[in-house]
């Protein structure tokens, strides 16, 4: 069921994960790595030190400001491998209201 899913929707997320990313990276100019679509149950995406993005399937059925959020949130990793104030500044600078779409997660499943 779940797998059947994954392959139904893999696609798609990854032509919007790669759509979005071009659009975000033209403005942080980040080095990307491998972008890779998972069936994961516990996260969103994730991101590698060597420059690796990994993005939840999932991504292709959220609202487009989710989206966007997840995507810019793993983007960030590249240059702020943590959660600190500098982090979120960094989001910031492309999703402004990164704190109320941020909640909008707490409120769903994986
Ligand atoms: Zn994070």
């Amino acid at each position: 069921m779940a797998r059947r899913e994954y392959l139904k929707y893999k696609e798609a997320a990854r032509s919007l994960v790669k759509n979005r990313l071009a659009y975000f990276n033209a403005f942080y100019q980040f080095k990307i790595g491998r972008v890779a679509i998972k069936n994961s149950r516990s996260r969103w995406g994730s991101a590698s030190k060597k420059g690796n993005l990994n993005f939840n399937y999932k991504v292709a059925l959220l609202p487009q400001d989710m989206a966007d959020y997840v995507i810019v949130h793993e983007l960030c990793h590249l240059r702020e491998f943590n959660h600190s104030p500098k982090f979120w500044a960094l989001v910031a600078q492309t999703v402004p209201n990164w704190r109320i779409i941020r909640k909008k997660f707490k409120k769903i499943r994986l």
